[in-house]
């Protein structure tokens, strides 16, 4: 029996005839004689509006609590399932992430999963029930507590189970047909992609596209599991993402992706010596801020400027960091920007077809937007550029390597 794993989005259990209709989807694949284990977000906007409510109780909430709190949300959805399921006479059981052995590191609110051990799911499948996990949480395997795995963290437990069951399908289920070659609110002639290489869909993931968190492709890549992004509303196939066919050849570029959530943070006039830059991101590792691109200038006069990005979320936590260390090696000050949005290019041919990064910058060029800070990996290029340059800067590029279904497909 094939065991298939799939996740349904908060949109997809927005409301309860949502929960119904996916109850119907789950019944069909259950009775096409699969093993069907079922990962649940919370319904809707329920998160948020738990977030919400925690910090209208406490300025700072407690992490432990919090991570118990918005758990919550999943439970409810788990549990109304396994009802809608039973009383379509299928035998079903729901479990928490704890329950169902995601077990996690204790880093409240993103906790990342160390090990799984799904005996109590694999004991309810083989006892012919459809078996239903609340995503996004596990449990500390220090201290017991009941952790998160961060915003989105739903589809890193559905790949993760994947990968611990040897499933031979993860099916995300969401509210968009799959993995689009830039966001189609954006652009709308954005086609949706057939496959999409791990590497590329990290890249994707990692720089904005909503459609997967990164952990949950990195889980995928690591274990080979054959991840199927897809609509919850109809069923047509979407996106393949994972190892390529044979004799299909992939286009040089996969897509365009945009993140409007990261903020620029620059220490001023920082005294070029060795060990300054090991001794401030050090300080903020430990904070446990995440930092993504990182420019630092020539240097004049013996300074130079370091700017780096990060959540916008983490720029006091960073400020806080920084503004003593800045004082104590003799920079000249920190600045934080706000506005700012991350532009990236991605595409597995970029590293065999020279030209790219060139024909991106001119694009922007062309359209009037100024870069501020480049970085690049070998199937990437990216542009930091103004908030409110975005939506233009996205659509340049898009259209300038003609990645819509209104130009020709560009064939490696
Ligand atoms: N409910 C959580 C969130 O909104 C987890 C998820 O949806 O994957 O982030
Ligand atoms: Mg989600």
């Amino acid at each position: 029996m094939a065991i298939v794993v799939q996740k349904y989005g908060g949109t997809s259990v927005g409301d309860v005839d949502r929960m119904k209709r996916v109850a119907d989807r789950i019944v069909r694949t259950h009775r096409d004689g699969n093993q069907v284990v079922v990962v649940v977000s919370a319904m809707g906007k329920t998160t948020d509006e738990l977030v919400d409510m925690a910090s209208r109780i406490s300025e700072r909430p407690p992490e432990r609590e919090l991570d118990i709190l918005l758990t919550s949300g999943e439970r409810i959805s788990m549990s109304l399932l396994a009802m809608a399921l039973q009383d379509r006479g299928v035998a079903a059981k729901s479990f928490t992430g704890s329950q169902a052995g995601i077990i996690t590191d204790a880093v409240h609110g993103k906790a990342r999963i160390l090990d799984i051990t799904p005996g109590r799911v694999q004991e309810a499948l083989d006892g012919g029930n459809v078996v239903i996990v609340a995503g996004f949480q596990g449990v500390s395997q220090d201290t017991k507590d009941i952790t998160t795995l961060g915003r989105g963290g739903s589809d890193t437990t559905a790949v993760a189970l994947a990968a611990a069951l040897d499933a031979d399908v993860c099916e995300i289920y969401t509210d968009v047909d799959g993995v689009f070659t830039a966001d189609p609110r954006i652009v709308p002639s954005a086609r949706k992609l057939e496959h999409v290489s791990y590497e590329e869909m990290l890249e994707l993931a990692a720089q904005g596209a909503k459609v997967l968190m990164v952990r949950s492709v990195e889980f995928g890549r690591n274990h080979g599991v054959r991840i199927h992004v897809r609509s919850s509303f109809s069923y047509t196939t979407g996106t393949l993402v994972g190892p390529q066919e044979d004799n299909v050849e992939d286009a040089i570029i996969s897509g365009v992706a945009h993140d409007t959530s990261e903020a620029k943070v620059t220490i001023q006039a920082v005294p070029d010596r060795p060990g300054v830059a090991a001794r401030l991101f050090s300080a903020l590792a430990e904070a446990t801020i995440n930092i993504d691109m990182i420019v630092q200038n020539v240097s004049a006069d013996g300074r130079t400027d370091i700017s780096f990005t990060l959540p916008r979320g983490e720029t006091d936590k960073a400020r806080g960091v920084l503004e003593p260390l800045a004082d104590e090696v003799g920079a000249g000050g920190v600045l934080v920007d706000p506005d700012i949005a991350k532009v990236s290019l991605v595409g597995a041919g970029m590293k065999t077809h020279p030209g790219v990064a060139a024909k991106m910058f001119g694009a922007l060029s062309a359209a009037g937007v100024n870069i501020e800070m480049i970085s690049t990996s070998t199937i990437r290029v990216s542009v930091v550029v103004s908030k409110d340059d975005v939506e233009t800067a996205v659509q340049a590029v898009h259209g300038v390597f003609g990645l819509g279904d209104d130009a020709p497909m560009e064939v490696s």
